[in-house]
């Protein structure tokens, strides 16, 4: 048994936002042979557990009362190579931008659009992760997970039986809290199949100089492009986009543009429109909007950000601000992509 619950722990290192509250208990799992007797500590059967990975994607509201687990688990594996394609198995502590990196310099394609996302392997099918026309549901095969119910019993999903969607799969419903993700199999390319036109990616990709990108090259587009628009979360809190593109029926998306004819859109399956809250928020005059310490980023108006004492219920008011400002001007609910503790 190699982990050790620390009790009182300070937790504001350890979320992105950098909100300052403390766990009860505090513990990280570096080996999975360690779960079962994780689980059968009595903090761990008071439950409910806290599963973190980076803590890129959650507001914490206070303290934690309970147990946080850090999952700490490492190490890639290529399972299976075929000839136009691999089976590669990440474990859930590695770190996702690293992890992509590895691909990509191995010569296994497909993430490269995903380069950045902060946070860690595990975490990224359980809001499925997505950036610039690609969502990580595309290359995922497998979900290898944990029944927590079961003393930490092997469970593999397939793609399908995670239920994939937008900023959605079944972690976040009949499996949170049952299901933990101990590892993820991704299946990659040996063939570049670039998507480029997503974002400014091609407009980089010239400034770069680059007119046959490699998928390094459109990785490091990617990083070059999110490093001059969104916050580093090391100097200014944050936990990326705060409320998802709302999707509406295309009706009532119709009715909108008659009245908002720049309102940016996507077509987002039959008789469906996903609306972007960030142009809706900035629109509304709220970009650079600051309440105390929480404020909407200056430059990225769907980005909420810490600067400096904010408490985490200093984020929820701002959010609650932004949503009411929202639903009056266009009678649209916003909805947090971040979990809030
Ligand atoms: C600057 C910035 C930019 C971002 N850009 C993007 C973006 O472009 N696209 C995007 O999709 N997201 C983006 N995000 C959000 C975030 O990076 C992702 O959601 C990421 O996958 C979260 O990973 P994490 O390890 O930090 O998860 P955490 O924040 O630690 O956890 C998030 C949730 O997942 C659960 N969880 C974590 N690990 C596991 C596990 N192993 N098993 C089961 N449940 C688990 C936690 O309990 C929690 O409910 C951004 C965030 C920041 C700060």
């Amino acid at each position: 048994m190699t982990f050790a619950l620390q009790p009182h722990y300070p937790l504001q290192a350890l979320n992105t936002f950098g909100i300052a509250a403390r766990a009860d208990f505090f513990a990280e799992l570096d080996a999975l042979a360690d779960l079962p007797d994780l689980l059968a500590t009595p903090q761990a059967q008071q439950g409910p557990v806290v599963w973190l990975g980076g803590g890129s994607n959650l507001l914490l509201t206070g303290d934690v009362a309970g147990l946080v687990v850090r999952m700490a688990l490492k190490g890639i594996r290529l399972l299976k190579e075929e000839h136009d394609s691999v089976i590669v198995e990440a474990a859930a502590g590695e770190n996702w931008h690293s992890f992509v990196r590895h691909t990509l310099e191995a010569g296994w394609y497909g993430l490269e659009n995903l380069s950045l996302i902060p946070g860690t392997v595990g975490a990224s099918p359980v809001q499925n992760i997505g950036a610039y026309g690609v969502e990580v549901k595309d290359c995922i095969e497998e979900v290898v997970t944990a029944e927590l119910d079961h003393g930490g019993r092997e469970r593999i999903l397939t793609n399908a039986e995670c239920r994939f969607g937008y900023r959605d799969s079944v972690f976040k419903h009949e499996a949170a809290g049952r299901l933990l993700v101990t590892a993820v199999r991704f299946k990659l390319s040996r063939t570049p199949r670039l998507i480029t036109a997503y974002g400014d990616i091609d407009g980089e990709l010239s400034r770069m100089g680059i007119s046959h990108p490699t998928p390094l090259d459109v990785s490091a587009a990617v990083m070059r492009i999110r490093s001059s628009k969104l916050p580093d979360p090391a100097k200014l809190g944050n936990a990326g986009s705060f409320f998802k593109n709302p999707i509406v029926d295309s009706d009532v998306a119709e009715a909108l543009l008659q009245r908002y004819p720049k309102l940016v859109n996507y077509p987002a399956g039959a008789g469906k429109t996903k609306l972007a809250a960030g142009w809706m928020i900035d629109q509304a005059g709220l970009k650079g909007y600051r309440d105390g310490d929480a404020a909407v980023h200056e430059r990225q108006a769907l980005v909420l950000v810490n600067h400096g004492s904010a408490s985490g219920a200093d984020i929820v008011r701002l959010a609650e601000h932004i949503r009411s400002v929202v639903r009056e001007r266009y009678g649209v609910e916003l909805e947090c992509e971040p979990v809030v503790l």
